[in-house]
């Protein structure tokens, strides 16, 4: 079992695959040949699967991983809890928000 990620989403297994690779962990997407077998029939439960290709390095790339995502989260969650000061009536709206809740200026940018 080396399977170290699996995700509905291609690009997002692609992105998990380059953060691993640039951590020096080799690794493979598997899954995503399987639906050629039968042009035509897709297989909604086979989602591509990145793999380490020594099983050596699996406990590292979990750690990786994990990492990777944890820090995704955060950045997330921090950029959705920055509360901006609108420009026009001063108001502090929360960061969710694409204009203010008091006067519907737009956020201004940066
Ligand atoms: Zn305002």
């Amino acid at each position: 079992m080396t399977e170290v990620f699996t995700h509905p989403d291609y690009g997002r297994v692609d992105l998990v695959r380059s953060v691993l690779a640039d951590a020096g962990i080799a690794c493979e997407i598997r899954g995503e040949e399987k639906r050629e077998l039968i042009p035509g029939m897709p297989m909604p439960s086979c989602d591509p699967a990145l793999h380490v290709a020594n099983e050596a390095d699996l406990p590292r790339a979990k750690s990786v991983v994990a990492e990777f995502l944890a820090a995704e989260k955060q950045r997330a969650e921090s950029s959705a809890g920055t509360e901006w000061k609108c420009a026009q009536c001063g108001e502090m709206v929360p960061g969710n928000f694409d204009s203010c809740w008091k006067c519907d200026a737009l956020r201004p940018c940066g």
